[in-house]
């Protein structure tokens, strides 16, 4: 690698990786990098950037934010734009997802997540202490977030020593797997189950349907477990409606991050419903809930929340994402043609070519050369762009997955001569 200083890069190899490309703006759906060259963002800066670069109406916000008040402790103290932030996420929500409690990663807000329910359990006097996840899941990583997201996807396999033993199991797809879910939550050491709803992320874009997340929910209610949304990924019109929780499969808990502030600053939430707070309410000061971020409910995060709330009102956001997902439907589906390709896929403003083998990361430089920012891993190339980008532009990603991908077949069938 050429010279970063002293940087430490992300699930990065930093002895053989290439050199990082040095990025100096970015407007729109272009990412303009230290040479001049542009990149058409087609995975929206790991699925945050909504709105696009620069959208200047949060622009705007956060500076107005800046001039007042960037920042506050949060605790004895509160501010307007996390109040209203709150009551607009509380409003927007299905259920009675009521209680809002900030933080500033998604890997802590499913940290606060999990903690909530064991002590839920805890304050109700019953020592319930294991979570039940789902094979391909992703949920963070950090410690306890970790030990949620499936061993087999294979991001911390050098951790695997640190994991807290969490419990398994396969999406209730099918009649079986829904069987073996109710017979896990028989069991009364249950404090949650926790699932990405209608797509997991970061462990292959994988998708299943709303009678999947019922059969969850039904499981949940039989056994009287909490039920974990883990919508990180999925929040703010990612899978092409506002959440991707549906109204008859409301989660007790459901986490929040990624596009919440339209990707310009750090901010998540994890939002509990009515009947989970109320078991931190006591005379009892041991039942509150201990966990307090320094940062959580920064206020410059909580404006461009807002101003990306304001944005999903005044501009037509999900039917963005509904005419993103019919074009990417059109103009991926010829890579099923393609050798080595076993599925093509979309779900809103998301995009999959599958290919038959875990190489897709060697891809990478192919989509650079082509000027756009595509980031394929495991063995998916796929899209999440910005739901601002136009018919041209999104054409522009496709034809580089299309042309990408068909070099690469037409590579792998040669043989192989090594010096
Ligand atoms: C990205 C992601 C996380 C972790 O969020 P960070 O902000 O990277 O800590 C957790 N769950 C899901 C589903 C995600 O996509």
């Amino acid at each position: 690698m050429t010279c970063i200083d002293s940087l430490w890069l992300p699930y990065t190899q930093m002895a053989t990786a290439p050199a990082p490309l040095p990025v100096v703006a970015a407007s729109g759906v272009r990412i303009r990098l230290a040479d001049g060259r542009e990149l058409i963002d087609g995975i929206s800066s790991w699925w945050t950037m909504c709105h696009g670069y620069r959208h200047p109406h949060i622009m705007q916000a956060v500076a107005a934010q800046l001039d007042t008040l960037p920042h506050v402790m949060f605790a004895g103290l509160v501010h307007e734009p996390a109040l209203t932030l709150a009551r607009r996420l509380a409003a927007l929500l299905p259920g009675n997802l009521e209680r809002v409690f900030f933080s500033e990663s998604g890997s802590v807000a499913v940290e606060v997540a999990l903690k909530m329910a064991v002590q839920y359990w805890k304050n109700r006097g019953q020592d319930r202490r294991r979570f039940v996840a789902f094979r391909d899941g992703y949920h963070g990583d950090t410690l306890g977030a970790l030990s949620v997201t499936d061993p087999g996807c294979g991001f911390h396999a050098a951790l695997a020593g640190y994991r807290v033993p969490q419990i398994f199991a396969q999406l209730p797809r099918e009649a079986e797997a829904r069987a073996a879910l109710d017979a896990l939550l028989a069991n009364p050491d249950i404090a949650a189950v926790i699932v990405e709803p209608r797509v997991q992320g970061a462990g292959g874009m994988r998708f299943h349907d709303v009678d999947t997340l019922r059969a969850i929910r039904a499981c949940c209610d039989e056994h009287g477990v909490l039920m974990i949304a883990d919508e990180i990924m999925t929040g703010f019109g990612r899978t092409g409606t506002l959440f991707a929780s549906p109204p008859d499969a409301v989660p007790d808990i459901l986490c929040l991050s990624k596009a919440l502030t339209g990707g310009t600053l750090p901010l998540a939430a994890t939002v509990a419903a009515d009947h989970v707070f109320a078991a931190f309410c006591s005379e009892r000061a041991e039942d509150a809930f201990m966990h307090g971020p320094t940062f959580m409910a920064n206020p410059l995060a909580c404006a461009a929340a807002n101003a990306s709330l304001d944005l999903f009102e005044s501009e037509p956001r999900l039917a963005q994402v509904a005419a993103i997902e019919a074009q990417m439907r059109r103009e991926l589906e010829p890579c099923r043609a393609l050798p080595g390709v076993v599925d093509v896929r979309a779900i809103g403003a998301i995009g999959v070519v599958q290919l038959d083998r875990p190489v897709a990361a060697n891809l990478r430089p192919a989509f650079v050369e082509r000027g756009v920012w595509v980031r394929p891993f495991g063995d998916i190339v796929y899209l999440a762009p910005p739901f601002v980008i136009d018919a041209a532009d999104l054409t522009m990603l496709t034809t580089a997955i299309r042309a990408v991908v068909a070099q690469s077949a037409a590579e792998a069938s040669c043989p192989i001569s090594t010096p």
